[in-house]
C-alpha cells in the first residue's frame, strides 16, 4: 500500500513505523519534562523547604500553605445555622432556620456565611494577617472560604465580587485591604470579577470599637456609597475577613441595593460566636 506523507510517495509501513517513531519521541520529550519538572521542584523542596505560614514547621503537601496540623485546628463551621446571617446556633442538632434577630429585623444583605469560628488558630491566622503585614495568609485563607463555605459560590452567579472598604486610616496604617487580596484570590479561583472600589466609604470618622450591637448600626449608617448604578437587577457578594455584629455588611448590602443590586450575599473568612467575644473584635 503507497501514501503520500510531506508531499512523498512512501509505502504504508515506512509510514507506519516513521509516526511510531515520532510518537515515541514526543512522549520521551515530555516524560523528561515532566521528570524536569519534578526534579526542578525537589531540588526547590530541598534548598528552600516549604514551611507552615503558621507555625513555621516543614509542610508535607505540595499545595497547602499551612501543615495539617494547624489546619486541622481551625475549628470550621458546620452547622446548624441561621439561613439569612449564618449564626451559628448553640445546639448541634436540627436543621438551619432563621434565628430570631433574622425574624424580628431582616437583613438588608440575602444570605451570609463564614467558613469558620473566630477562635484559636484561624484568629491568629487572621490577626497575623490584619495586623502583622503578613499579606501571604490571604491565599491558604481564601483557599479556606473557597472550599469551606457552602451554599456561597460561583454557582449562585455573582455579577462581581465586592470587597468591603476599609477605614482609610487603617489603609493608609497596614498598606493593604486585607478584605480586597481575599475577594482577588476568590475571584481567580471562581473566574468572577473584583470591582476594587465600586463600594466607596464616605464616612471615615466613625470607629466602631467597643459599641453595642445597635449602636453600631446606627454609626455606619450612610458610611458608604457606590460611584454607579452598575449591576442593576445583578447579585452581588461582599466580601470581608470577621463577621461580629453584621453591621458594616448590612449597610454596604443596604447601599448596594439602594444603587440597584437585586441580591447581595456576604462570606467572610470567619465569624464571632454571639457574647461577650463578640466585643473583643476589631471591626477593621
Ligand atoms: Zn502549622
Ligand atoms: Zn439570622
Amino acid at each position: 500500500m503507497i501514501l503520500r506523507h510531506c508531499g512523498q510517495i512512501v509505502p504504508a509501513f515506512r509510514l507506519a513505523t516513521h509516526s511510531s517513531r515520532f510518537s515515541v519521541a514526543v512522549r520521551s520529550i515530555g516524560v523528561l519534562r515532566e521528570f524536569a519538572v519534578l526534579l526542578g521542584r525537589s531540588a526547590l523542596d530541598v534548598l528552600f523547604p516549604k514551611v507552615c505560614m503558621l507555625c513555621g514547621k516543614a509542610v508535607s503537601g505540595q499545595d497547602s500553605d499551612l501543615c495539617a496540623c494547624c489546619y486541622g485546628n481551625i475549628e470550621k463551621i458546620t452547622g446548624p445555622v441561621c439561613t439569612r446571617c449564618g449564626t451559628v446556633f448553640a445546639s448541634p442538632y436540627g436543621g438551619d432556620h432563621l434565628c430570631g434577630d433574622c425574624i424580628a429585623r431582616r437583613p438588608h444583605y440575602d444570605c451570609a456565611r463564614s467558613a469558620g469560628v473566630y477562635v484559636g488558630e484561624l484568629r491568629r491566622a487572621i490577626q497575623q494577617f490584619k495586623f502583622k503585614r503578613r499579606s501571604m495568609l490571604s491565599a491558604p485563607l481564601a483557599d479556606f472560604v473557597a472550599c469551606c463555605c457552602e451554599p456561597i459560590g460561583p454557582q449562585r452567579g455573582y455579577a462581581a465580587l465586592v470587597p468591603v472598604p476599609l477605614h482609610l486610616d487603617r489603609l493608609r496604617h497596614r498598606g493593604y485591604n486585607q478584605s480586597l487580596l481575599l475577594a482577588l484570590h476568590l475571584g481567580r479561583q471562581w473566574r468572577v470579577p473584583v470591582e476594587r472600589d465600586y463600594l466607596r466609604r464616605i464616612n471615615w470618622s466613625v470607629s466602631q470599637i467597643s459599641l453595642r450591637r445597635s449602636q453600631r448600626r446606627r454609626a455606619v449608617r450612610g458610611a458608604f456609597t457606590c460611584h454607579s448604578s452598575r449591576y442593576v437587577g445583578k447579585r452581588l457578594l461582599l466580601i470581608d475577613d470577621v463577621f461580629t455584629s453584621g453591621a458594616t455588611v448590612d449597610e454596604c448590602a443596604r447601599t448596594l441595593k439602594r444603587y440597584g443590586a437585586a441580591a447581595v450575599d456576604v462570606l467572610t473568612v470567619a465569624r464571632t460566636l454571639r457574647g461577650p467575644s463578640e466585643c473583643q473584635v476589631l471591626n477593621a
